[in-house]
């Protein structure tokens, strides 16, 4: 499976219960096909005291999101597309967004 999303992209959720929610990649997990997306997919989790967390208690925290169910936000068209991958001159796999036919990876 070749992962289409990168960090720093901006992505918006197709699907579930974040659905129309959109926010930037914060990280990419290529082996599990997942991604953490800013703000989406929280989760409660418990944590107890520790030296670096005086309080321990319930933090919100980010919960990766399968890549299936996000879609890439094209930065030249702002619309959510579907990528495909060419090679560029110089051997360079860039993304190209199949909306509007403009590469949004620098050269
Ligand atoms: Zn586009």
């Amino acid at each position: 499976m070749r992962i289409k999303v990168k960090k720093n992209d901006i992505v918006t959720v197709i699907s579930g219960s974040d659905k129309g929610k959109s926010g930037k990649v914060l990280k990419v997990f290529p082996k599990e096909g997942k991604v953490i997306v800013e703000k989406v997919n929280f989760v409660k989790k418990h944590t107890k005291p520790s030296q670096k967390v005086q309080q321990g208690g319930i933090v919100e925290k980010e919960a990766p999101v399968n890549i299936s169910k996000v879609k890439v936000i094209c930065n030249k068209c702002g619309k959510p597309s579907r990528m495909k991958i060419t090679t560029i001159a110089g051997g360079k796999r860039v993304r190209v967004c199949k909306k509007c036919n403009e590469m949004i990876d620098e050269k």
